[in-house]
């Protein structure tokens, strides 16, 4: 889960780190008390979304000339004018794909005189499976278009979690963006807060780009990212409550109501499969047919008939499915439950597309009986393979 900038900076304040005074303004008529609030002379404001590359990004409807997500304003006025002038409007970053995001959020900060742009990150580095710090001197830009054209410009190390965070982490962050005097220490104190952050948080990711020298040679955190493990959040209210749903793919919301594993993909067959590994290799197996899947989705292991309704209703609410494809194998899962499932979502929601069926495993006799009677055009499938040739095969002919 991802959270805000002005939240990530809130986060960051209560640990100690050094960020910008701000003030968060959700409607156009707070801008210019908030802007009011902050001490000059120079402003900031930022359109919110969980989207990077607001900077060089372009609203819809951009007059000519006008500036992306982040502007600078030199009064309270121009400040609140800004704020209001992104309020409610789309905002397309080269992260965003071109639909954009709406903007219903506004930071307005005060404004930092800058003398160099730096990045740090902190991730979780599966490979060593350690918390890895990424640091470089070319801030302000994308991080892999720096690790793409001057990868020798990027250091990269993992903290070993049984001795945990020291100074000479620290120092060798410090060293390698070239700080120098109270910046030295100052990083030191920066990296350790911000490991601190991370493990106790159960950050997957944080990212502050740029972090930056001011004008008066001090370290500030200048813009942040924050991801937390979605499996960690049980245990993180305060976190949870920072959750913006209507930044997330509607879909994917809908489906985590459910506790269905559904992940929104580009291609056009929708998939209702039971087990990871069994979702990996259909959507293998699409592929291998010539087609791409436009979702993952596993029902798990003991799933309802109401949660199978769930699912399949979720599918065939995306205008990108051309055609669906059920693969379950019922170990634990029952293919009457299924074959129940899909035929209680297709009488809501109809079905306007192919259905491919592959049912094997417990009770599948009952599960293709109770499909067969049905009236439904089902598309029956023997094994994997075939299942998928058909679904390809029908979504051409329907083409
Ligand atoms: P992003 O484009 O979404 O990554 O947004 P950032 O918060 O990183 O801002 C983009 C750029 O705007 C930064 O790299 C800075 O160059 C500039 N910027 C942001 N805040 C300030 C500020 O307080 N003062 C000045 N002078 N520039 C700023
Ligand atoms: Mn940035």
């Amino acid at each position: 889960m991802n959270i805000h900038e002005y939240q990530a900076k809130q986060l960051l304040r209560e640990y100690g780190a050094p960020v910008s005074a701000g003030r968060v303004v959700f409607k156009a008529d707070e801008a210019k008390t908030a802007a009011g609030e902050l001490g000059g002379p120079l402003w900031v404001v930022k359109a919110q979304i969980h989207a990077g590359g607001r900077g060089k990004g372009r609203f819809k409807e951009a007059s000519a000339g006008e500036k992306g997500g982040v502007r600078l304003a030199k009064s309270v006025e121009e400040a609140a004018d800004e704020a209001q002038r992104m309020l409610g409007r789309t905002l397309v970053t080269h992260q965003t794909g071109p639909a954009g995001r709406p903007v219903n959020r506004i930071y307005i900060e005060e404004g930092s005189g800058i003398e160099r742009e730096l990045y740090l990150a902190l991730l979780v580095d599966r490979a060593s499976s350690r918390i890895a710090f990424v640091c470089s001197t070319e801030g302000g830009m994308d991080i892999e278009e720096v690790a793409a054209r001057t990868p020798e410009k990027i250091l990269t190390f993992t903290v070993d979690p049984a001795s945990g965070i020291s100074g000479f982490h620290g120092r060798r962050v410090a060293f390698s963006l070239g700080l120098e005097g109270k910046q030295v220490k100052q990083c030191v104190s920066l990296v350790t807060t911000l490991y601190r952050l991370f493990t106790e948080r159960d950050c997957e990711m944080l990212e502050i780009n740029p972090l930056i020298v001011t004008d008066t040679g001090d370290l500030k955190c200048l813009d942040c990212k924050m991801g937390f493990d979605a499996n960690a959040l049980y245990r993180q209210p305060d976190i949870l409550s920072l959750r913006d749903e209507s930044e997330e793919d509607p879909k994917e919301l809908q489906a985590s109501k459910f506790d269905l594993n559904y992940i929104a993909l580009d291609g056009e067959i929708g998939c209702m499969v039971n087990g990871a590994g069994l979702a990996m290799a259909t959507m293998d197996i699409i592929k291998l047919y010539g087609s791409e899947p436009a979702n993952f989705l596993d029902v798990g292991g003991g799933a309802t008939t109401e949660k199978v309704t769930e699912a399949f209703k979720i599918i065939t609410s995306d205008p990108n499915v051309k055609g669906i494809l059920v693969n379950i194998f019922g170990g634990i899962m029952r293919c009457d439950v299924i074959a129940e499932g899909v035929i209680a979502a297709v009488k809501e929601v109809g079905l306007q597309v192919p259905l491919v069926v592959r049912l094997e495993g417990t009770n599948v006799e009952l599960g293709k009986k109770i499909l067969n009677e049905s009236g439904l055009k089902v598309i029956a499938a023997d094994d994997l393979g075939d299942a998928a040739e058909k679904i390809v095969a029908a979504v051409r002919e329907n083409r």
